[in-house]
């Protein structure tokens, strides 16, 4: 590929007139011998030595031409490379040196962008106005992921090579707080929380709170959460929730991140116990259920003997997750049930999901699934009256209202560790005040708003 970079001719014939007089013999030389040296420089360096010097063009030299090319629908590398500039064998040997650490197929996605970098085959001959530069691939920068690249660079025997390279990013801590008049998740993303800490914030109290039915009008939510921005200033990744407490009526549910005994994380409460219990009370993703404050009328919301279960109404097509690890004894068509799933979690408890649009994958009698596992989707197959989970948990057998179950909490932290947490709450909680805004003041320095 060749790319024409002469510059404007009446740039060079400045040039060339004023160091035309004093380099006519050397030029006269120049002309008529083999050497192939461009004319403009030949010009230049001759003319070093005169009293004129800073009205002389230095020699210019081909640069890299770096262009910026944003992936789209149905793009592939190969192509992108060759219409970038690059020989067709360039790029295949660029794509042959990503094996195994890029593979376009599976990480070269719609809106990515790429820096390809096309740099002079010739570094050392000037740019001489008339005769074009050509260009070779030299370099290529992929995204990879929010904090990764993957870097291919030309080596000097005309090969490639891959290495992945970790992006200098900024972590800052993001504050929100609110209350709730629709739901967690309208109200929450009205407050700027964005939705994928949302959905986390939501699967976090998913133990503890049912929210279909436990949030209130006038409930109240806060959270620190982190975030990500590269170099450019820009948000790139929404990270991990560092602190979070719900408010309803009355009640308050803070969370606290920390490391479980087994070197994982999860969320404590107040007290450095672990949320996560055998089963969920709300077992699908909590942000998608219809607001109880809305116009939409629900079917059964609350418990009775006859009903023997509670009723989440969600839009067809959410994600059912299994409420705790455990095996499928049933997922299959029942009754009035329609399309049904059971999963036994222990010698005591199962619990049972009714109505579902379909089953996930690979879920059937006999396999084993884990906590928050996609098992199925909501729908309305069975005697149902709209889209809806109706969820059921049986002790011994026996189905028994979910509303009033307490479960144990899981890990309950002691001794040093529960020393080390309390020193982390205390700390989250400075940096969570820290963060709010400062309040406004009228010129008289009165308080207006807290
Ligand atoms: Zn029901």
């Amino acid at each position: 590929m060749r790319f024409d970079v002469r510059k404007k001719p009446a740039l060079f014939a400045i040039a060339a007139v004023v160091v035309a007089l004093p380099v006519v013999a050397f030029m006269a030389g120049l002309l008529v011998g083999t050497d192939t040296q461009p004319q403009v420089a030949a010009s230049a360096t001759a003319a070093k030595p005169q009293a004129i010097p800073t009205r002389v063009r230095e020699p210019e030299y081909p640069t890299p031409q770096v262009r910026t090319v944003e992936i789209e629908n149905g793009d592939k590398l190969m192509e992108v490379l060759i219409k970038a500039g690059a020989e067709r064998a360039d790029a295949h040997k660029a794509i042959q040196s990503l094996e195994g650490v890029y593979d376009p197929r599976r990480d070269l996605r719609v809106g990515d962008k790429l820096q390809i970098t096309l740099g002079p085959v010739d570094t050392t001959t000037p740019i001489t106005g008339s005769e074009p530069v050509d260009y070779q691939l030299s370099s290529l920068q992929l995204p990879k992921t929010y904090d990764r690249e993957v870097e291919v660079t030309r080596t000097p025997d005309a090969a490639f090579t891959a290495r992945e390279v970790e992006l200098p990013l900024i972590t800052e801590f993001v504050r929100a707080t609110g209350s709730i008049d629709s739901s967690l998740f309208v109200n929450g993303r009205d407050a700027g929380i964005p939705i994928s800490v949302l959905t986390e914030l939501i699967r976090i109290y998913s133990f503890d709170v049912d929210f279909q039915r436990d949030i209130w009008n006038g409930d109240a939510f806060e959270i620190m959460f982190e975030r990500q921005r590269n170099e450019d200033d820009v948000v790139v990744n929404n990270g991990d929730i560092h602190y979070a407490k719900l408010t309803m009526r009355g009640s308050q549910l803070p969370l606290y991140r920390f490391e479980t005994s087994k070197g994982t994380i999860d969320y404590f409460n107040e007290k450095g116990e672990s949320v996560r219990k055998a089963l969920m009370k709300t077992p699908l993703d909590g942000a998608r259920l219809s607001s109880r404050f809305g116009k939409r009328k629900h079917p059964i919301l609350g418990y009775t003997r006859l009903h023997a279960g509670v009723d989440f109404a969600a839009p067809t097509g959410t994600p059912i997750y299994a409420a705790g690890d455990g095996t499928v004894e049933v997922a299959h068509t029942n009754g009035g049930y329609g399309k049904y799933i059971r999963i036994r979690h222990n010698g005591t408890y199962s619990t049972a999901y009714a109505h579902l649009n379909g089953y996930a994958r690979g879920v059937r009698q006999g396999k084993r699934v884990r906590q928050g596992q996609v098992i199925g989707y909501v729908g309305s197959t069975g005697r149902s009256t709209g889209p809806h989970l109706h969820y059921e948990i049986h002790r011994h057998g026996k189905q028994i209202n979910p509303l009033g179950l307490k479960l144990p909490s899981g890990e309950k932290l002691g001794g040093e560790r529960l020393t080390a947490f309390q020193a982390l709450r205390e700390s989250v909680y400075a940096h969570f005040a820290e963060l709010a805004p400062a309040p406004l003041t009228a010129e008289g320095g009165k308080t207006l708003a807290d």
